[in-house]
Parts: structure tokens; sequence; C-alpha cells
């Protein structure tokens, strides 16, 4: 059995020149993130195609939603399943978001297929932090919309088909919602208290929605903590038992890629704070 800390057992990787560990020679460590250059203010603006992806994402939420309503009415009115079916959901949600995170912060590039873009924006979250508050909510939205929007009708459809009870449809209505308001929780948290809606500091000081100061932690160095953005509710959990870490040394032990978090610390990982506004990025 092996202690679960690879910092300890490995050499930190430098990025650069450097000696490759046997067990990586032949599957190198993810390519060192690119310095990501600023983007333009009028990319931060929403298009008309990521208001009809976002659209069409919440059109599937709403679906799975009133399909769960109107079986819990037909059903002598029992709402009390959907209820904790849903709380379930909110929960998983933020658990996924965690796993999500922390696979496109440590693994593949803009070059991954299918991921790339996703990685590529949440690596340059990390360089530019603030620029998330400055989007658009469809602009910032859509990635995942547009993932729900394909995934969540043939879901709902197949739950339909099999006669599923009006809990399976809310449970996958909120679980899909959860994760595509991920990004806008996320973007509150960091934002300037003072801008945030009304509410919504109660639900972070909550813990209903992650807080700007559970996510502040996860842009410090070691860079390698606090990784889900809907409740935070797993993150201590996770972190406490080093679960990511584990299954670091899954992945490194079966196949020689290391985590981009076993690296030191460099600019890319670093908030750009040269130049004084760091709000034009892609995340
Ligand atoms: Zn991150
Ligand atoms: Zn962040």
């Amino acid at each position: 059995m092996y202690a679960m800390t690879p910092r300890c057992q490995l050499p930190p990787l430098r990025r650069g020149p450097q000696q490759p560990c046997r067990a990586a020679s032949t599957a190198p460590a993810p390519p060192a993130l690119s310095s990501p250059s600023r983007a333009d203010p009028d990319e931060l603006r929403s298009t008309w195609p990521q208001r009809a992806w976002t659209l069409a994402g919440s059109a599937a939420v709403l679906s799975s939603l009133s399909t769960s309503a109107s079986l819990a009415a037909a059903d002598a009115g029992s709402f009390a399943e959907p209820l904790a079916a849903a709380l379930v959901a909110y929960s998983l949600a933020d658990l996924a978001t965690g796993v999500y995170h922390w696979f496109v912060d440590n693994y593949g590039d803009a070059s991954t297929p299918f991921f790339g873009a996703q990685i590529a924006a949440f690596q340059g979250h990390h360089r530019y932090p603030s620029t998330i508050t400055r989007r658009d909510p469809c602009n910032n939205l859509h990635a995942l919309a547009r993932a729900v929007a394909f995934t969540l009708p043939p879901v709902d459809a197949a739950a339909t088909a099999a006669g599923a009870p009006a809990a399976a449809h809310a449970f996958a209505g909120v679980f899909a919602a959860c994760v595509v308001l991920s990004q806008q929780f996320h973007s509150w948290a960091h934002e300037n208290p003072r801008r945030l809606p009304a509410g919504v500091e109660a639900l972070q000081a909550a813990g209903v929605l992650v807080s700007r100061g559970q996510h502040a932690a996860h842009h410090r160095a070691p860079y390698n903590n606090n990784y889900c953005i809907v409740s935070g509710m797993w993150n201590g959990l996770l972190d406490r038992h080093m679960v990511f870490e584990a299954l670091e040394m899954v992945v490194f032990f079966r196949t020689g890629v290391r985590p981009r978090s076993w690296g030191e610390p460099d600019a890319a990982w670093t908030e750009d704070t040269a130049g004084g506004d760091s709000s034009l990025h892609t995340q």
C-alpha cells in the first residue's frame, strides 16, 4: 500500500528540459500550459449560437422537470420522492463538477479530442480568473448547455419509455441544471461582493452555492484542491482524504502521465496581474 503523497514520493515536474520519469518515458506529462493571450472584449459577449444552445439546454431541463411534475401530480400529488431526488442530484452535481474540473485542469490541452476547448478554457481561467465575471451569461453557460441539449432528451426519453417514476426525471433535470449553472456559480465565486445579485452572498455564506473564500483556495498554490463548483459541499471530504491525489497516482502508475498539478507552479497556473485589469480571457 502506498501513501498518497505524490509530492513526497516523486520529484516535482519542472517544465522545460528535464529528465523524464522512467514510467512516463512513453507517455509524456500533459503539455505545459501555453501562455494565453488576452481576448478581445467582444469575445465575452454572447453570440446568437451561444444563446440558442443555452436556450436548447434550458428547454431540455424544463422538459425533464415538467415531466416529473406531471407524473408526481398524477401519482396523487406525491412530490416527496421527486424533491428528495432533486436534493441528491444537487449534491452529486457538485461532485461531478469537481471530477470534471480536476480532469480538465490536469490533463490534456487544446488539441485533446472532444474536450480540448473546455480544457483550454479552464486552464486559461487560472491565468485570468476574473474574466469569467465579465462574460455574458450565455457566453459563459453555452458549452455545458449544449452538452445537456444533446444528452438529456435521450436520457429523459429512455426514462419515459422504461416507465421511470417522477423522481428519475427530477434527478436528471436538476442534475443537468446544476451542471450548466455551475459556471454561473463559479462566476459568482470570483465576483466582487458589491456586484453580486441580491441573496447570492447569503447563499454562498450558507454553503448553498460555492463560496468565494473556498474557491479562492483553488486559485492558490498548490492548485490541487477545491475543484467542486456547485455548492462546494464535497471539497472538504475530497481534499481531506486526498481522493484526487489517489486518482492521479492510479493514472500515473497505469499510463505514466503526470497531472499538471504535480509540476512546479508556473506562470500559466498563476493569475496574470500585469497591466491591471486581468479581465479579458477565454474563461
Ligand atoms: Zn481550476
Ligand atoms: Zn475559478
